[in-house]
């Protein structure tokens, strides 16, 4: 096997996923927080598009990319006027086609960081390089240019921005999007923003890095049914970049992957027609328990919660208690709570807890949690001091 495939890592978060599952398997009482996607069911419409395409025999073959008229839909959904349209996979394909056809060997890529697990993997998977930027603690780790500068070399490529944040939540409002934007532009850069988390934003609203004309040029932009409409199982995803980077992508794609599912397709079709009402519910519902939650874990001493302001993940500082592997490690074998190391974000000493699970669910977790870290941590002094 060539080097380079013996050095990618399979992805932590499954890694502590298939734990719980097994544990969950041997009859343990398991609550499993680690996985990024909505525990609610998708549309209606959806699902009816998905039988009747399948009643009707749309089983072969797609375009490459995508059905004209699923590329119309998100185009007039998303306002995406400018730039060719890509449909695949899920945001996956898209995020992996666009590192493969943006860098050479060795070519750098800047990950405003903690990042989604996947990127370092994707990048070097790629050929290139992953250099991880971390951001400012005190800011929601949101990236400062500076830091961005900081990191800037001859070989840096472009910056892969996600926003909102998996794992902090933290949401990138204009003015510190106007710097992203700002430094691509001044250092040539293509910026590859990752927003399927665009419909997770709870207080004010999502800005998107397509409202910035002057890096559209060099902006490929990814998006997905898997969040918004609760699909990731259907994998549809949709990404819009300048017509000669939309050719290699889909040319890529063509080779790697073949076209989308027919019958996911057309489930995009019909919920892409719909109304806000489905995405406000679902955020309705993602705010309370995130409300809810925090406050059930405010009460455990040492642990200072932060309320995310974005997509449906708490994070968490454990860094003056315990290594953050070995506290999801103890806290799943203890009390059955599967939580994500930030280590697996490329930001060891904090946690992720993903607010998939009932109300009455992510209450019992928060005591399990409080209840875990009085047994382990009560004589140390926690985060808060
Ligand atoms: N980007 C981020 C930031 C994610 O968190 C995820 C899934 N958890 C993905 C991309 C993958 O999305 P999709 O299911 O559309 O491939």
């Amino acid at each position: 096997m060539k080097p380079l495939c013996r050095q990618v890592q399979p992805s932590v978060t499954m890694g502590l996923d298939q734990q719980a599952r097994e544990l969950a398997a041997a009859g343990r009482d398991v609550i499993n927080l680690t996985a990024g996607q909505v525990d609610l069911p998708m549309p209606e419409a959806g699902k009816q598009a998905v039988e009747q395409a399948l009643a009707g025999d749309r089983t072969g073959y797609i375009p490459a990319t995508g059905s004209p008229e699923v590329k119309a839909a998100v185009r007039r959904r998303m306002g995406w006027d400018e730039g060719e349209v890509l449909i695949s996979a899920g945001a996956k394909p898209l995020l992996n086609a666009a590192a493969a056809c943006l860098c050479g060997p060795g070519d750098e890529v800047i990950l405003p960081a903690p990042c989604y697990t996947s990127y370092p993997e994707m990048v070097r998977l790629a050929g290139g390089q992953p250099v991880a930027v971390l951001g400012d603690p005190k800011r929601d780790f949101i990236v400062m240019r500076e830091a961005v500068e900081r990191h800037i070399t001859g070989r840096t490529k472009a910056l892969l921005l996600n926003n909102p944040v998996n794992p902090t939540g933290a949401v990138y409002g204009s003015e510190a999007l106007r710097k992203i934007v700002d430094v691509c532009v001044a250092h040539d850069l293509y910026l590859i923003a990752d927003e399927v988390y665009s419909s997770f934003v709870y207080e004010g609203a999502f800005v998107s890095l397509y409202r910035f004309p002057e890096v559209r040029e060099r902006l490929i932009l990814v998006n997905s049914a898997s969040k918004t409409y609760a699909m990731a199982g259907l994998r549809l995803g949709y990404a819009v970049a300048p017509a000669p980077v939309a050719k290699a992508m889909g040319a890529y794609l063509s080779h790697a992957l073949g076209c989308p599912c027919s019958l996911s397709e057309r489930a995009a079709l019909a919920v892409l027609a719909m109304d806000d009402d489905y995405e406000n519910s679902l955020k309705t519902v993602f705010r309370d328990r995130r409300d809810k939650l925090c406050e059930s874990l405010s009460r455990i001493d040492g642990l200072a919660i932060k309320k995310n302001a974005g997509a449906f993940y708490l994070w968490l500082d454990v860094s003056l208690w315990d290594d953050d592997i070995a506290f999801c490690h103890k806290l799943l074998e203890q009390e059955g709570v599967a939580l994500t190391p930030g280590s697996a974000f490329c930001c060891p000493g904090h946690v992720r807890l993903a607010y998939i699970k009932d109300m009455a669910v992510l209450l019992e977790a928060g005591a399990r949690m409080k209840r875990f870290i009085e047994r382990n941590y009560s004589n140390s002094s926690g985060v808060n001091g």
